[in-house]
This record gives C-alpha cells, structure tokens and sequence, in this order.
C-alpha cells in the first residue's frame, strides 16, 4: 500500500504538491479547498464526493498526551477502536503530530456540466460517474450536475482554458454577483430572479475535460468569507431531505406562500410550527446548495460513519450496518455580513433541529452545529466506545474545552469535571 507520514501542520496543498513532485502520487479523496492542515481535516471528517472521507485513509496518527499520572508522552495509534477514534477525533485525544495516511497514483478526471430536473435521473447517472457532485438552484428548483469519473483517457488540450473559465466565470464572477446581491441590493424578488435565469447562464453544460484530480477536484471556495451549515443523511433519506429542505426554504422567503399539509405535519412532528411563523418572510435563500456523496467512513464518529455499537464478539471491533450504505452531505451557504445573518442563524438553526429529527440527519462537526450534546450523541452508535478512548487517552480532559467537555460527558452523569492536570 502506498503511504505518506506527513505532519499534522501540513496543508492538504503542501502534501499534495510534494506528492506529486516526488512521487507522482496523489490523496484518494479531495474536498472543495485545499486550504486546511492535515490534523484539521481529519479531525472533523473532512470529504469531497464519491469517496470516503479523508479521516477513512488515515493508517496510523502519532499523538502527544498526558498520561494517568500527568506525565506526557507520545504514542502511536495503529490499530482496533482507538484509531477508529483517532481518524475522527474533534482534537480530544490529544495532540496531533504526525499521520500515516493512504495515498494512490496520481490519476484524472472527466468532468462535466448537465441540467436535470429531478432527482432519480441525477441518482441513476452515479453509476457512470462516481465521484459526481450536483447543485440544487433555488427559485429555479433544478439540478446542476457536476458530472466527475475516473479517466485513463488523456488530459484535454483545453483543460487550462477550463480551469480559467471555473475560476474566473464561477468562482470569482458568479460569487461577486451573488455577494452584490445579498450584501448590497438585498431584494427577494431579485435574488430570486437572479438564481433562476442568470446564475444557470454561468454554467457551460456539456464541456467534457479531463485534467489531473488534484486541480479538477477542487475550488476556490475560500476566496469569499461564509458560513455553512452541512447536513448528512443516508441514501434512502436524501429525495424526502431535499423536498422538506426546499418547501422549508419557499416558506420562509415569503410570508404569503402555502405551506403543504405534508410540510405542516412535519413541521408540528417536530415542534417548529410556531418557529417557521415567525421566521416567514425573513430569508431567502441565495446560493446552489451542494450535494456530495460519501462512502461509509471506517471511523466511529466521522458524518458517514456507518459504525454501530460494539460488537460483543470481537475485541474492540464494530459491526458496520449497513456496511456499504452511502451518506449524502447537503450544504447550505450564506454570504451575509454577521450583521445581517440572524435570520439565517434561525433557518439554519431550525432546519437542523427538524431534519436531525425527521431525517437522522447529522450535522458537519466542523461546520455550523446547533445540536445539543445529547441530540448528537444519539446519532453515533459507536458514540459511548468514542468516550471510553478519550477518557482513557486523556484522563484529566487536559485537551477539552467547554464544548467537548459536555458532548464527552456520560449522560446523567454527576461527576465532577475533570481537573486538568498541568505537569512540570
Ligand atoms: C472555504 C472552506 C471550504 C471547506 N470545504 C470543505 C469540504 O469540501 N468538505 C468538508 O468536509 N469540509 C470542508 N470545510 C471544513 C474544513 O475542512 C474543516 O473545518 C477542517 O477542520 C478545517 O481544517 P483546519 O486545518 O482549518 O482546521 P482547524 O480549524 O485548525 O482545526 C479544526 C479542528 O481539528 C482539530 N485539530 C486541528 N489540529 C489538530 C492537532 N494538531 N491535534 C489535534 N487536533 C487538531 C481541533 O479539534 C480543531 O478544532 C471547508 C471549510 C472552509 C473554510
């Protein structure tokens, strides 16, 4: 198997650029940016589309803690539940030094552009790409499918002039039109009639081109400050997902607009009646919400971990079920000055809450997450072994802050918070 033992500061771009210069190798999985260090991305389940999440290929993690007696010592995680904790471990386990992580040959990629307007059609076409990756518009309610495979075939004479269209059409004109709008203009009516008619006429539907994963993969998503609120749920879950996301969205955005029977029962099922009441009117949503899919993570709290709770057979190991059960992860993004942003806040806020309920959903640990402790706990089986590790790795919390602190709480717990221990 090929591998790198890389340090945990690296930028995923660092690693990425030596891979290929010294190797010709390059990660099985990409997110949007290239930005975060290797320790950031893993600790919080970072992930492109198509493949497992970064934390998956993680084989082994070098840390720096304290020991029982207060003592520091570094240790080298390799194996069983504890590496499953440690690809995933929102920085609880210690410090991060070091990773072993899985790399490949370099390879291409062919990718394309095509409009749809429902979703079966979009599902039926992963087969023939499998890393593809589609944007729901608002106010236009079609499909943009970011058509991705895998390629022996030779990179494309025109791929620099493609790469320049992606970053000069898409991510930098099409998001400061999108910023001129939101920020400046702020008309329902208008974003929305921006979101139907103009944004769609940035993209070039049907330009197939085939150029190296590493740029073909990524974007420029970093160039315009945001938040994001990331969802994920499971394949079976994702058409009923997108449909309550979407009816929930026209609610909000105009005060006059029905609300379905369907869409109020669900609403009243989750207590949020009174909560959408006073929220319509107040937002409207500006931006392609993106939607990725992620193989099952061998990890026991990445989002698409499929690990349940131990297995009473087998020493420290975990049932995964539904093994090969995919998770899709549904972003919505928000350019909107932290002044402005309180009603997004609530839609965000609500729409986590709802979908938690409805749809099992789980939220990015490293983006937007307003659930409680106790909510996201319950979405992970392998939750309790999770503590055990940490408790074991880091027995005065000396690594917690207040969040982890609680989410790392046994539940009904009465203890004490743990002293952190300041060795000499
Ligand atoms: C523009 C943008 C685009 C993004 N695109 C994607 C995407 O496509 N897919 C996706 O899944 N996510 C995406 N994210 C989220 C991002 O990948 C995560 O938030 C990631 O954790 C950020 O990495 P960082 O190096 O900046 O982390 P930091 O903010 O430095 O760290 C994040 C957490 O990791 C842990 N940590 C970091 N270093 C160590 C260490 N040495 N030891 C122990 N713990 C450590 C800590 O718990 C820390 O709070 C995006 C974020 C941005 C801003």
């Amino acid at each position: 198997m090929k591998f790198v033992d890389v340090g945990a500061g690296c930028q995923i771009k660092r690693l990425l650029a030596e891979l290929n210069e010294r190797k010709q190798w390059t990660l099985p999985s990409l997110g949007f940016i290239t930005e975060q260090s290797v320790a950031g991305s893993i600790s919080t389940g970072t992930h492109g589309s198509g493949r497992h999440s970064l934390s998956h290929y993680v084989i082994s993690v070098r840390v720096a803690r304290y020991d029982a007696n207060g003592t520091p010592v570094i240790e080298e995680i390799t194996e069983g539940d504890e590496l499953r904790a440690a690809r995933c471990s929102l920085g609880c386990l210690g410090v991060i030094l070091s990773v072993r992580m899985q790399c490949r040959e370099a390879y291409r990629v062919e990718e394309h552009f095509q409009e749809y307007r429902k979703i079966d059609e979009v599902e039926l076409a992963e087969e023939r790409f499998p890393l593809q990756q589609f944007y729901l518009v608002p106010w236009r309610w079609t499909i943009f499918v970011q058509h991705r495979r895998e390629t022996d075939a030779k990179q494309s004479v025109l791929k620099h002039a493609y790469h320049w269209y992606r970053f000069l059409v898409i991510d930098v004109a099409m998001h400061l039109l999108i910023l001129f709008f939101v920020r400046l203009i702020r008309s329902s009516r208008l974003i929305k009639a921006v979101c139907r008619w103009v944004l769609p006429a940035f993209v070039i539907r049907g330009w197939h081109v085939v150029a190296p994963s590493r740029t073909q993969l990524v974007m420029q998503h970093q160039l315009f400050r945001h938040v994001e609120l990331e969802l994920f749920v499971q394949k079976r879950q994702l058409p009923s997902a997108l449909e309550f996301l979407e009816q929930v969205l026209v609610a909000v955005s105009e005060r006059s607009n029905e609300i379905s029977s369907k869409l109020r029962a669900q609403l009243n099922d989750t207590d949020s009646m009174e909560r959408i009441e006073r929220l319509r009117g107040r937002y409207c949503h500006p931006y392609p919400i993106c939607v990725r899919k992620i193989l099952p993570d061998d990890t026991l709290i990445s989002m698409a971990t499929n690990a349940t709770s131990r297995n009473p057979l087998g020493q420290g190991s975990h049932d995964t079920l539904p093994a090969d059960d995919p998770w899709y992860s549904i972003t919505l993004t928000n350019f909107q000055a932290p002044k402005s942003r309180e009603a997004f806040d609530l839609v965000a806020d609500m729409l986590t809450k709802c979908m938690s309920q409805l749809f099992g959903a789980r939220p990015h640990w490293g983006k937007l997450n307003s659930l409680s402790v106790e909510e996201l706990r319950s979405h992970y089986p392998a939750f309790d072994t999770f503590r055990e590790i940490c408790d074991k790795s880091d027995p005065h919390g000396a690594f917690r802050n207040a969040w982890t602190q609680r989410l790392l709480e046994a539940p009904n717990s009465h203890r004490q918070p743990n002293l952190v221990v300041h060795p000499t």
